[in-house]
């Protein structure tokens, strides 16, 4: 049974059988990525290569569908991507209507004060957040911005999920609450610390044995239900 205390979740600042490279992350995703723009979703590959990039660190991205019997990683996050992941001018014009203000745009879960390797993270609350930033763009560019803005959520539940940390910092990714701007604009990266100490993982990550974690085992560990904690 999952007995967990939720954990911590990203709040938005604005109104509402195979041996892979030891510093290898998989996130795996939980549901059918064809519910999520390709654009978007390339875009949202892109953006969390180059965050972590600078730690040493490299991201493979696979589906829990998808995955074969014996396939292993170092490191595996099981990534629930919700809600409807893509963006069309009446989007824009309804997401106020959709959701109240004040909810995570992504979280992370605590279990017994460890924080487990699950990621959540909310399109439309993203998409509500981003809603001025999106306004009068082309879609090209509109895409562009959205997975953008969603690979940022992601890293930072990411941080606290790969450093076992609910602890934040005061600017950049980690800090605890992202505005529309940071979201979405060209250059929003993580602090020196934080990279030296995703650095550190990474090179422990090294001293995992290829084969250490098996891709069907952080499945059975998701959180469900109420008893789960949330960090943002
Ligand atoms: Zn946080």
């Amino acid at each position: 049974m999952f007995a967990a205390l939720a954990l911590t979740g990203l709040l938005a600042g604005c109104s509402v059988a195979q041996a892979h490279e030891a510093s290898t992350v998989a996130l795996f995703l939980d549901r059918d990525p064809s519910s999520i723009s390709p654009e978007i979703l390339a875009e949202m590959r892109l953006e969390i290569a180059r965050l972590f990039s600078p730690a040493g660190l490299n991201f493979v991205w696979r589906t829990m569908d998808s995955r074969i019997y014996g396939e292993t990683y170092p490191q595996i996050v099981v990534v629930r991507i919700k809600g409807g992941c893509r963006v069309e001018g009446v989007d824009l014009l309804l997401a106020k209507r959709w959701l109240p203000g004040g909810k995570p745009l992504g979280s992370a879960f605590v279990e017994e004060g460890r924080v487990l390797p699950f990621a959540q993270v909310d399109c439309n609350r993203v998409l509500l957040c981003l809603r001025a930033e999106l306004f009068g763009q082309e879609q090209q560019m509109r895409d562009r911005i959205y997975g953008r803005g969603l690979a940022r959520v992601l890293a930072h539940e990411l941080y606290h999920i790969l450093l076992g940390t609910e602890e934040h910092a005061r600017t950049g990714v980690a800090k605890s609450t992202h505005t529309g701007q940071d979201l979405a604009c060209e250059s929003f990266t993580f602090e020196s610390e934080q990279i030296e100490q995703l650095r550190a993982v990474g090179q422990a990550l090294l001293a995992v044995a290829p084969g250490e974690q098996a891709a069907g085992e952080n499945a059975e560990k998701r959180p469900a239900g109420a008893k789960a904690a949330l960090i943002d």
